[in-house]
Parts: structure tokens; sequence; C-alpha cells
């Protein structure tokens, strides 16, 4: 499906959707160049799901994590774009923090995708005008969550 995102409102609005339907195993594949919006919604997201105040970008971390009480499940933020190769995602504890956590992922595609798991939520931002639009390709785990 195709979702229109005109302005900041509509991702922050966008985030909050998916963040009411987000359980532990998820992953959230955030596909889209660079100046896409994908730490917007990802910020959108971890917002709604309880988080106060900044949400640094993991660019260069690669990972942050968030965990309740602060939010309503433990979350894992990463961005993928500076592996050079798959294998370090393992290397550097991806299964480890994605044991009972949900995962909002940039640049999947460099962690080697996430696309087969069924808990795989796939959103591709692109450039629409002054605003983005996104192709959002559900895993079987969300199709029948998807109101
Ligand atoms: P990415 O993480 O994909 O590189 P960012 O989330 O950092 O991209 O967003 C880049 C810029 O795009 C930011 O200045 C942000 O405010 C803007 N932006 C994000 N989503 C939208 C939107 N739906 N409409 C207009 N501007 C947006
Ligand atoms: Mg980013």
């Amino acid at each position: 499906m195709m979702v229109e995102l005109p302005d900041l409102a509509a991702m922050t609005a966008f985030g909050t959707k998916i963040a009411d339907l987000l359980q532990p195993g998820d992953v959230v594949a955030l596909h889209g160049g660079l100046g896409a919006g994908k730490t917007t919604l990802a910020r959108a997201i971890i917002a709604a799901l309880g988080h106060e105040g900044d949400v640094p970008s993991p660019s260069f971390t690669i990972i942050e994590t968030y965990d309740p009480p602060a939010v309503r499940l433990p979350l894992v933020h990463a961005d993928f774009y500076r592996l050079e190769h798959p294998d370090e995602a393992e290397e550097i504890g991806l299964d480890h923090y994605r044991i009972d956590a949900a995962l909002l992922a940039e640049w999947p595609d460099h962690a080697g995708g996430f696309a087969h798991e069924p808990a795989c939520l796939t959103i591709a931002l692109e450039i629409s005008g002054d605003g983005r639009k996104a192709i959002v390709e559900p895993g079987a785990d969300w199709q029948s969550r998807i109101p």
C-alpha cells in the first residue's frame, strides 16, 4: 500500500499508528536514500512508544536502545549504513539486542535485510514534492494486525 506523508505532522501520525501495532520481535525496515525521512519516522515511533526527549540518530553509534518503563516495549533503533558487510551486524550483537525487543532498522539491506522475516514491516520512503511517500509491505505477522 502507498501512504502520502506531505509534512512532519503526517509523519508523526504514521509513526503513532505503527507504534500502536508494534510487538517484541518485530522489525520495521526503513528503506530510502539520504534525507528520505527514515530517522524522522523512527523518532515518531519511539516518541509514540513513550520516550520523552531527544532521539539521537544512530548513524555513528549504529545502535541506540530504549528500555521500559520509558517506552512501552524494548526497542533497538539501528542505522546500518556504516556496516561494510552484513556479518558486522552480528559482531555488534544485533541478535542479542533483539531477544525481547522490536527493531527499527535504517539501511536494512546493509545488515542482510529482514524482509524474509514474517514479523518485518517493510517501508520504503521517498521524496514526493515537499513531502514524502511510503510504500508499505507488511510481512505475514502484520497482515492480521493492520486495521
Ligand atoms: P534519513 O534518516 O532518511 O536520512 P531524515 O529523517 O534525517 O532522513 O530526514 C531528512 C529531512 O527530511 C529532515 O529535515 C526532516 O525534517 C525532513 N522530513 C522528513 N519527513 C518529512 C515529511 N514527511 N515531509 C517533509 N519533510 C520531511
Ligand atoms: Mg537517518
